[in-house]
């Protein structure tokens, strides 16, 4: 007993020091992060080019330099839970995320069972692995787009995606200022999408083919992410204009989705590809730079404080399923064919 208690201890420390050091790993070394140095050093050269070539209110350097985004009560809280959340995840929420691989052998073992070979001629395996690079990177980027809308149309979910919203000021870190529910909820549904589309390539034509990577990141999302995807959450406004901003989110139009005015509420909810947006109506291409300030109006402030990031939507989604179960229960005493399911439009 005293054994497997000083291992348990022992493996969590671990795990925890190793998630404590992950955001330097992510800085150096991983690709896939979205702070990853070469993102930061070309999002940095964009916003420099960017503000020169439009002569703008505010110089590149004052932006840059400016304290408030760096060091207020909202940038140091993005800090923290860019070092806590890996921490948690790696301890006490690591039963809870989706394996990827343990998906993809359950759906290459359905496929052998219904008879399908996994093989395929040598010379498509090229041609077949820029399929399997171009379907993992769309199915990606659609998922993290619904998980997102997701979490704005449902008011229980909407607590906990409050955290993002609730930045004061965007700098690199924000990128990563999720509750940890959200984390888990859209990493495990991320993962889902990883296995299956791997799953079914594999168990159609065989475990050859390789997805195109550069730095550990699907190339696609490498591109994006080099063409100023860190500037999303950044004090910089940069715009990549009508036409291309039909098919890409600009870093501009994330800005938009954390704006606290009404109007921009709701809007811009994709990741790399705007056609998301397009195809669901909540894509808002900005004229000129349209917003004023960010954050969730009068409760924004509320989320300066750690232990309000961390428990308030724990309560706050609890009261809201309570009222939910009690409003059927009323409505199925008086009314039983008659409810409908209410859906969510941010009120901040
Ligand atoms: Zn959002
Ligand atoms: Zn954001």
């Amino acid at each position: 007993m005293l054994d497997w208690l000083h291992q348990t201890l022992t493996s969590t420390v671990t795990h925890a020091v190793i998630g404590a050091l992950m955001p330097i790993y992510d800085f150096l070394v991983d690709g896939s992060s979205r702070y990853h140095w070469i993102y930061v050093l070309s999002g940095l050269i964009i916003a420099a080019y960017a503000y020169r070539k439009h002569s703008t209110a505010m110089s590149f350097e004052t932006t840059l330099l400016d304290k408030q985004v760096w060091l207020s009560k909202s940038a140091i809280n993005d800090y923290i839970i860019v070092v806590v959340t890996p921490v948690l995840r790696l301890t006490v929420l690591s039963g809870l995320a989706l394996n990827w691989k343990a998906v993809s052998a359950t759906i290459v073992t359905v496929l052998e069972s219904a008879g399908v070979s996994g093989l395929t001629h040598d010379a498509n395996v090229m041609a077949l692995g820029v399929a399997l690079t171009v379907t993992l990177f769309l199915v990606d980027d659609f998922l993290r787009w619904y998980a997102h809308y997701t979490f704005h149309r449902i008011p229980e979910l909407w607590e906990f995606h409050k955290v993002h919203h609730s930045a004061e000021v965007l700098n690199f870190a924000t990128a990563e200022r999720h509750h940890p529910v959200e984390t888990i909820m859209t990493s495990s549904l991320l993962f889902l999408g990883y296995g299956a589309v791997n799953g079914i390539f594999i168990g159609l034509f065989g475990e050859k083919l390789t997805v195109t990577t550069v730095a550990g990141a699907n190339v696609f999302l490498f591109a994006f992410n080099v063409c100023g995807g860190v500037l999303r959450h950044s004090p910089f406004w940069v715009s990549f204009g009508p036409r291309i901003e039909k098919w890409i989110i600009s870093p501009a139009m994330h800005q938009i989705h954390h704006s606290n005015k009404p109007e921009h509420f709701d809007k811009n909810l994709g990741g790399a590809l705007s056609v998301w947006d397009r195809m669901a109506g909540t894509l808002h291409i900005p004229r000129g730079r349209e917003i004023e300030g960010f954050g969730i109006g009068e409760e924004t402030q509320d989320f300066r404080s750690l232990q309000v990031i961390f428990l308030r939507p724990f309560t706050a989604a609890g009261s809201l399923l309570r009222k939910r179960f009690s409003r059927a229960t009323d409505e199925q005493e008086t009314q039983p064919a008659a409810h409908q399911a209410s859906t969510h439009s941010i009120t901040a």
